[in-house]
């Protein structure tokens, strides 16, 4: 594997490859990264993985800086899944073009666009900046992080030509989505964090079977579990899977959630 940090040297690298597969992460390289850095040695005969904690997208200093980094431990996951570049540019050398910026509509304005204000700006400032750099066909991402996704391929594919290819969310054994965040929560809240998972996807389940029976509107029920597991919920609601708009449970949905388990902001979908 090779490690490339300037972007000068990455377009002297890949100028020739044509078939090349991207996986953006922040690090903290688990399963789920693994499964979207499979998905793309399936297809592509290159894959490029990028390392960047982006300023731009946390709304607190604080929340930036205490982003779980392990770059060591990331080497050598990715040199084991033989990956064939790993990009870890610097801040500075992301930031210092200039470029399109990105806002908003008012319909974006939901879930975690509504709660982090900002949030999906830095996202898409950032994923432009890469996709520009980087030009490649095939994007590889995941479910877990469903309103990115969403932005993405409604901002960029068309502007990139790129192909986005979703996988869907892996799991611990005991449901709890895998996530770099979890690296910040004790036992206790792993525990909560598993059995609010899988109350969800009880729910998820039943609504499906049951539809006509069962309410759109889920405040009491997020009530109920703020209390039971004394965390906060930011949303909690069924919406359209390709629209994201409210759901009348007729078309696909999912359900989203976002909650805060001793300041830690975890996000989920099932
Ligand atoms: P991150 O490093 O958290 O920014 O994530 C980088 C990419 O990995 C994004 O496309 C995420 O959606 C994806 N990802 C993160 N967690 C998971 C997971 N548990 N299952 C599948 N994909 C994931």
């Amino acid at each position: 594997m090779k490690i490339i940090t300037s972007i000068f040297d990455l377009n002297k690298e890949i100028k020739d490859y044509r078939n090349i597969g991207f996986v953006p992460t922040m690090g903290g390289i688990h399963e789920g990264h693994i499964s979207l850095i499979k998905a793309s040695q399936k297809k592509k005969s290159k894959t490029i993985v990028s390392i960047f904690v982006n300023p731009t997208q946390f709304k607190r200093k604080n929340e930036f800086k205490n982003y779980p980094r392990n770059i060591r431990n990331d080497i050598i996951s990715l040199q084991n899944l033989k990956v064939d570049y790993l990009f870890t540019p610097k801040v500075k050398d992301i930031y210092k073009f200039k470029t399109k910026r990105f806002i908003l509509r008012k319909e974006d304005k939901i879930l975690c666009a509504k709660f982090r204000k900002g949030h999906f700006e830095g996202v898409l400032n950032v994923m432009n900046r890469f996709m520009s750099i980087i030009k490649s066909k095939d994007l590889f991402m995941g479910e877990k992080d469903y309103q990115q996704l969403h932005l993405i391929r409604r901002f960029l594919s068309k502007k990139f030509n790129v192909r986005i290819n979703t996988c869907p969310t892996i799991r611990t054994a005991d449901k709890i989505a895998l996530s770099t965040r979890n690296k910040l929560l004790n036992k206790k809240s792993l525990k909560k964090a598993s059995r609010i998972a899988k109350l969800l996807i009880k729910i998820k389940k039943r609504t499906k079977l049951h539809s006509s029976k069962f309410k759109l509107d889920l405040s009491d029920y997020k009530k109920e579990l703020e209390k039971k597991f004394n965390i906060k919920i930011d949303y909690l609601e069924f919406r359209d899977e390709k629209s994201l708009k409210l759901n009348n449970l007729k078309n696909k949905f999912r359900l989203f959630v976002a909650y805060n388990i001793n300041k830690v902001r975890l996000i989920d979908n099932f």
